[in-house]
C-alpha cells in the first residue's frame, strides 16, 4: 500500500491525475511507501498563476498581521514537531533525534522572521534640503520559488519560506522528490496560521517543474539549494530569465588538526561531524587534515569511537541511518571502491556491518580512509556519504593551502588550542562558515548562512538580515510638501541647499 503525495495549490491538494510519478522509498526498509505526483510544466504554471492573484491581498496585510500569521506559524510547527520529524525519517532515513534537530533549527529562522516589523525598517532624513526628506523602504518581489535537496526536507525549506512570506511574498516550493512529505505537512501549517490561501504552495516535481519556474516571467526570484552543477544551472538559467537568484551548492569541508589540539575532543567532533545524516549533510566534515605528529594518534581514536556506533532504522535508537537511496548507496559504496583502487589505506570499511533494520535497507556504515592524498577522486568529490579521509599534511600552512585551493567554500573548522592560529585560520581561510572548536558552524538564524565559491552561486546567502534583502527590493522616496519657497523655474540638475 502506498501514500499519494501531491500538490497544494492555492490552500488544496491537488485533486488533477499526474501523467508521471516518481517513487518515495523507505530507505530503511527498501521499501517503496509512496508516488509523488511529478508536476507537468502547465501545471507549474498553474500554480504561479495561483500565486500570482493572491499576492496583492498579502503585499498589502500590515506588518502586524504578518507578525501575527508567523507566530501562529512558529507555534504550529512547534507542537508538531515530532510527527514532522518522523516523515523526515521515514522518506530521509535519518534517526529521529537528527530529524528534530533540523526541525528545530528551521523553526529559529520562523522565530526570526516574527521579528519582521523591526526588520523592514527603513531610514529617515529630515530636511535632507530645505524642507525636503528622504526615507527608505523595501517592498515585496511577488511571487518566489524555493526549490530544496533531499537532505534537509524540512529545514531547507524553512531557511527561506518564513523570511520570504514575512516580507510580503507569494512561495512555490518545489522540494526534492525523494522525500516530498515534510514539506506538505510544514505547508498546511501556514494554512493552520490563518496566511491566505495561494501564498504558500507545494509544487512537486523534477526538472521539469524546476525548469517552469526558471523561466516564467512571474517568478520574481528563486532560492535553490542542491549539488553544485545543478545551483549553477540554475543560477544561470534563472538569471538569464531575468531573475534574481541565490544557488547554494555541493561541498568538501575541511578539519585542519593542529598538534596542539585536544586529540579525545576532537576525535568526538570528528565522528560526530563525519557520521551525524549518514554523511548527507552539507556541512559534514568529510576531510580530515591532521598537521605533522598527530596523524597515528588521531586515527587511533576516530577509530576506537566509530566501533561504538550503531546503523540502523531511524526510529531504533540508532547513531545513524541509511542512505537515502539504493542508487545513492551504491554510489558512495563505488567511492569506497575507488579510495582503495587509489591507494589509500581503509582503516575501517562501512560496506561490512551489521545494521539495525530491514535487510533491504540502502546501508552502509561508517568508513575511515587514512592517507588520503588531493589527487584522489575520494578526496576530490562531494561523496555525500559516511566517509572520511584523512589527508597528512606536514604544516599549518600546507593545511591552509589545501583548504584554499579545493574548488568548495562551504564550511570549514580548525582545531586548536593556539588562539593566534585560529584567528590566522579565520581570517585567512577562504571558506563562508569558520567554525573554531565547533565542527559544524551552521550560523544562528539572526546571522547568513552560505558558502563561497562553487558552493554558493549568487550574492546573498540564506536568512538573517541578507534573506531580507533577497526577498525584498529597495525604494527611496524624497519628498516636500510645497510652500511657497519651492516656487520659480529651475531646469538645473536638483542640488541640496
Ligand atoms: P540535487 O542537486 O540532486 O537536487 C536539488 C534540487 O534540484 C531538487 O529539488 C531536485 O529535484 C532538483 N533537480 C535535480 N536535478 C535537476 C535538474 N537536472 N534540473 C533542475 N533541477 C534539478 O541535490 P540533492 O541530491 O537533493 O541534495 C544534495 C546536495 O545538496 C549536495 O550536493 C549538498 O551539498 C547540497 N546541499 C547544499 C547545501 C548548502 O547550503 N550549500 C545545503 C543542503 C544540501
Amino acid at each position: 500500500m502506498t501514500t499519494r503525495i501531491t500538490h497544494l495549490i492555492g490552500g488544496r491538494s491537488w485533486e488533477g491525475s499526474s501523467e508521471r510519478t516518481g517513487d518515495v522509498s523507505n530507505p530503511a526498509s527498501g521499501t517503496v511507501t509512496g508516488r509523488v505526483d511529478l508536476a507537468s510544466a502547465e501545471l507549474a504554471g498553474d500554480a504561479v498563476a495561483t500565486a500570482k492573484a493572491a499576492w496583492p491581498g498579502w503585499a498589502g496585510a500590515s506588518l502586524a498581521k504578518r507578525a501575527q500569521v508567523l507566530f501562529a506559524f512558529r507555534e504550529l510547527l512547534n507542537a508538531r514537531k515530532h510527527e514532522i520529524a518522523a516523515l523526515i525519517t521515514a522518506e530521509h532515513g535519518k534517526v529521529l533525534d537528527d530529524a528534530l534537530g533540523e526541525v528545530t533549527r528551521g523553526l529559529e529562522v520562523a522565530e526570526f522572521a516574527c521579528g519582521i516589523p523591526h526588520l523592514l525598517k527603513g531610514g529617515f532624513s529630515e530636511n535632507v534640503s530645505t524642507k525636503v526628506d528622504v526615507y527608505s523602504i523595501r517592498q515585496p518581489l511577488g511571487v518566489v520559488a524555493v526549490i530544496s535537496p533531499f537532505n534537509f526536507p524540512a529545514m531547507v525549506p524553512l531557511w527561506f519560506i518564513p523570511v520570504a512570506i514575512a516580507c510580503g511574498n507569494a512561495v512555490i516550493l518545489k522540494p526534492s522528490e525523494k522525500d516530498p512529505s515534510a514539506a506538505v505537512a510544514i505547508a498546511r501549517l501556514w494554512t493552520e496560521a490563518g496566511l491566505p490561501d495561494g501564498i504558500m504552495n507545494v509544487v512537486h516535481g523534477d526538472k521539469e517543474a524546476v525548469d517552469a519556474l526558471l523561466t516564467h516571467p512571474d517568478v520574481r526570484a528563486v532560492s535553490f539549494v542542491g549539488s553544485t552543477p545543478i545551483a549553477r544551472y540554475v543560477y544561470e538559467t534563472g538569471t538569464a530569465h531575468g531573475k534574481r537568484v541565490q544557488a547554494l551548492g555541493g561541498a568538501k569541508n575541511h578539519m585542519l588538526v593542529l598538534p596542539d589540539a585536544d586529540l579525545d575532543l576532537t576525535a568526538d567532533a570528528a565522528v560526530n561531524a563525519g557520521f551525524g545524516s549518514a554523511g548527507e549533510r552539507c556541512m559534514a566534515i568529510s576531510a580530515l587534515v591532521a598537521v605533522d605528529t598527530v596523524a597515528d594518534e588521531l586515527v587511533e581514536k576516530i577509530k576506537d569511537r566509530m566501533s561504538k556506533l550503531r546503523t540502523g532504522d531511524g526510529t531504533r535508537g540508532c547513531d545513524m541511518g541509511p542512505l537515502v537511496t539504493r542508487q545513492h548507496r551504491d554510489k558512495v559504496a563505488g567511492y569506497v571502491e575507488e579510495g582503495l583502487d587509489a591507494g589509500a589505506t581503509l582503516v575501517v570499511d562501512g560496506r561490512d556491518g551489521e545494521f539495525d533494520g530491514g535487510e533491504d535497507g540502502f546501508w552502509l556504515g561508517p568508513t575511515l580512509f587514512d592517507h588520503v592524498t588531493p589527487d584522489m577522486s575520494i578526496y576530490r568529490d562531494e561523496i555525500f556519504g559516511p566517509v572520511l579521509s584523512v589527508v597528512r599534511v606536514k604544516s599549518y600552512d600546507e593545511g591552509l593551502n589545501l583548504i584554499n585551493a579545493n574548488p568548495y567554500g562551504n564550511g570549514t573548522a580548525i582545531f586548536t588550542n593556539d588562539g593566534g592560529a585560529a584567528r590566522r585560520f579565520q581570517n585567512e581561510v577562504e571558506v563562508g562558515m569558520v567554525g573554531i572548536n565547533v565542527p559544524i558552524p551552521v550560523p544562528v538564524s539572526y546571522y547568513s548562512f552560505g558558502g563561497w565559491k562553487n558552493s554558493l552561486f549568487g550574492d546573498t546567502h540564506a536568512h538573517g538580515t541578507e534573506g531580507v534583502h533577497f526577498f525584498t527590493r529597495g525604494k527611496v522616496v524624497t519628498s516636500r510638501w510645497l510652500d511657497p519657497s519651492h516656487g520659480g523655474l529651475n531646469l538645473g540638475f536638483p542640488q541640496n541647499d
